[in-house]
C-alpha cells in the first residue's frame, strides 16, 4: 500500500464516535488509505483506564470492523512499562522508511504535547494533524512550531503541523462512562457492537437490567 499513513493513539476507554467520525473525516480530507489506531496500554500521564487492556482492544476491534482502512496497532500492549508514544513512532518509522506518517491528535492532546516524553522527537518522526475541539484556536498553542499547508504531507515524510477541518463531535470517553454509570445508556455515542460488549462485560457500572438502548436519551 502507498500513500500517507494516519496514526491515532488513545486509551479508548471506550472507543466512541468522537474518535471514529472525526478520524474518518481526517482520513477522507487528507486522502489517507490507512489509519492505525494505536492502543495506549498504560498511559503515563493520566489515571489508569477502567477497562482492561484486552477489553479495550476488543472494543476497538468491534468498532473498527465498520471502517475499511482503520486498523488496530497493539504494539504498546506487548511492551513493558509506560506507553510512550514516541517509542511507537520510532518503531513505525523504522518499518515504513520514508513513507509519510501523520499523527492525528485532538486539539486537547496537541496542547499538552510539551509534556510528552521526548516530545521534540515527534516532529522528526511524523507530521502532526490537529483536529480542532471546542474553543481551541491554533494561535493559542505555546509551541515553537509554524503551521503548514496540507500539501506538505505529500512532500516529505515528517515535520509538518497541519490543522484539519474535522467536525466538532462533543463526545469524550469520560462523558460516555458517566452516562453509562448513571444508567442513561450511551445515547448514540458508541457503535452498537461496542455497547453490547460493555453490557456483556458489565463495564463502567452499566445497569445490565436496563432496557434503555444505544439511542436512548
Ligand atoms: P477521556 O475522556 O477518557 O480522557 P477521550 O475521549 O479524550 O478519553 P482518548 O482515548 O483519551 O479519548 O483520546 C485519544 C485521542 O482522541 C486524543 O487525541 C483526543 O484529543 C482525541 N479525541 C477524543 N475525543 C475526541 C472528539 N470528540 N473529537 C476529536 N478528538 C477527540
Amino acid at each position: 500500500m502507498t500513500g500517507a499513513i494516519g496514526l491515532f493513539g488513545g486509551t479508548f476507554d471506550p472507543i466512541h464516535f468522537g474518535h471514529l467520525k472525526t478520524v474518518a473525516h481526517v482520513a477522507s480530507e487528507l486522502d489517507l488509505p490507512q489509519v492505525l489506531f494505536i492502543l495506549n496500554a498504560r498511559p503515563p500521564h493520566r489515571e489508569a483506564p477502567v477497562a482492561s487492556e484486552s477489553q479495550r482492544r476488543e472494543m476497538l476491534e468491534l468498532a473498527l470492523q465498520d471502517y475499511p482502512g482503520f486498523e488496530i496497532d497493539d504494539r504498546e500492549l506487548h511492551r513493558r512499562g509506560p506507553s510512550y508514544s514516541v517509542w511507537s513512532l520510532r518503531a513505525l518509522r523504522s518499518v515504513h522508511g520514508q513513507r509519510s506518517l501523520c499523527l492525528i491528535l485532538g486539539a486537547d492532546a496537541f496542547a499538552g504535547l510539551r509534556g510528552w516524553f521526548h516530545w521534540e522527537d515527534v516532529l522528526a518522526l511524523a507530521h502532526i494533524v490537529v483536529m480542532p475541539r471546542s474553543g481551541w484556536r491554533p494561535q493559542s498553542v505555546d509551541l515553537p512550531i509554524r503551521y503548514a499547508e496540507r500539501a506538505e504531507i505529500r512532500r516529505r515524510p515528517a515535520g509538518a503541523v497541519v490543522v484539519c477541518n474535522a467536525p466538532e463531535v462533543p463526545i469524550s470517553a469520560t462523558s460516555v462512562r458517566a452516562r453509562i454509570g448513571a444508567g442513561d445508556g450511551p445515547g448514540g455515542c458508541l457503535p452498537d457492537a461496542v455497547w453490547l460488549y460493555i453490557q456483556r462485560e458489565g463495564l463502567y457500572g452499566v445497569d445490565t437490567n436496563s432496557t434503555r438502548g444505544n439511542h436512548a436519551g
